[in-house]
């Protein structure tokens, strides 16, 4: 999203010491602090600010309400080798899920395919943050996320109100020189939850097609999602969107053992996220010379592809995004709306943070 005129405009360096700065008021070691300002900041980076550390209003009532505990390191549930079950028991996703996959890549160097299972973590955030991780490991990953514990706010096909939520997938795979980190990365609903929050505090309407009001008809004020009894967002590509959405549900929220979205689990309004994650090292499939030419042969062909009469923009690959965002923010700076911006105050200076300190950071690259 291009920054609006009247957004406040921030270093990277400078929102992540804020975020840590917030993140250790709220019970955070320094080290677990670290890990989530880092991810939350990327997110930003990466275009993302749904992910990024707008987030931290949410984290803080969620601790508030004993649905975050913050300093909670994974847990190993069962090791058979290629298979590893953890329980993230409410820690902050963004570490849990981390070491989740740090244990995990280390598992694949020996056995070349791994199958790890996460449950019960919180808001693991940014899912593309975790691909990334493998990719930097030279490996391919697959991810399967539900949503649980919150009201449900993402319709299914030709339904009028939400019984899911925005259960995202996530493939990664390193590529190659010329087309490096090929990363889809994407919520089943049409739009993110966090991305119709990010529309609301900047007083901007969605798309069309995307949204349904309370009683299931369409709209394009992404208040509805906020307001109770809530709207719904709409699944992503119709009943193929609803699919994938469902097969979450059964491969994250089932096979985890964390549970579904189905009505007789609790919702206490937090956000826990379960994910089913699948770890490939392609040098035991093929070798690395035929790999990199097939994967330049095919990117470049599609990206050779004449544009549509009403494409609305240039021919990219998937992660293509992310990469010019990441290196677009990293010079001129991340933007945060002025609503965004008094939610962390007010969330800072009510964990004992000088107001003054916060507006410090305020100052633009
Ligand atoms: P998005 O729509 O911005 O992008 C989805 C994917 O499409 C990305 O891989 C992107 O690289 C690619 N893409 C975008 N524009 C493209 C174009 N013009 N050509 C080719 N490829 C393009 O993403 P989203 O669905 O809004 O999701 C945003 C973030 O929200 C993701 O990081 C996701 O993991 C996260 N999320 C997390 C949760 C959770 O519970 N933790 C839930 C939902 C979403």
């Amino acid at each position: 999203m291009a920054p609006m005129k009247t957004d406040l405009l921030f270093a990277p360096e400078q929102l992540k010491r804020l975020a840590c700065r917030i993140l250790t008021a709220a019970g955070s070691s320094d080290k677990e602090a670290e890990i989530v300002a880092a991810h939350l900041i990327r997110a930003n980076l990466t275009g993302h600010d749904s992910h990024g550390i707008g987030m931290l209003p949410t984290y803080l009532r969620s601790i508030a309400n004993g649905l975050l505990i913050p300093n909670t390191p994974l847990k190993l549930i069962s090791d058979t080798g290629a298979i590893l079950i953890c329980d993230g028991e409410r820690g902050y996703g963004q570490r849990v899920a981390r070491e989740m996959m740090d244990m995990a890549i280390a598992r694949c160097r020996d056995t070349g395919l791994v199958l790890t299972a996460l449950r019960n973590a919180h808001h693991i955030g940014r899912v593309g943050s975790y691909g990334e991780q493998a990719m930097a490991a030279g490996l391919i990953s697959l991810h399967f996320v539900n949503v649980t514990d919150h009201t449900p706010v993402v319709a299914v096909h030709n339904g009028a109100d939400g019984r899911l939520l925005t259960n995202p997938v996530c493939f990664a795979m390193p590529g190659t020189a010329k087309h490096p980190n090929l990363l889809l990365d994407m919520a089943t609903s049409k739009i993110a939850l966090g991305k119709a929050r990010v529309a609301m505090n900047a007083g901007k309407e969605v798309a069309d097609d995307t949204l349904l009001d309370s009683h299931g008809s369409p709209t394009n004020d992404p208040r509805v999602l906020f307001s109770d009894p809530p709207g719904a967002l709409k699944p992503l590509g119709r009943h193929k969107g609803f699919g994938i959405a469902f097969f979450c549900e059964l491969l994250a929220g089932v096979l985890s053992g964390g549970g579904t979205m189905q009505p007789e689990h609790p919702r206490h309004g937090g956000v826990t996220n379960n994910m089913l994650t699948i770890l490939i090292d392609p040098q035991r499939l093929v070798n690395n010379q035929w790999l990199e030419s097939e994967v330049d042969a095919i990117a470049d062909y599609l990206l050779a592809s004449p544009p549509a009469t009403d494409a609305d923009d240039e021919i990219m690959l998937p992660g293509e995004p992310e990469r010019r965002h990441a290196e677009q923010r990293s010079r001129d700076g991340i933007p945060v709306d002025h609503e965004t911006w008094r939610e962390l105050l007010a969330g800072g200076t009510a964990l004992g943070i000088p107001e003054s300190e916060l507006n410090a950071c305020q100052t633009t690259p």
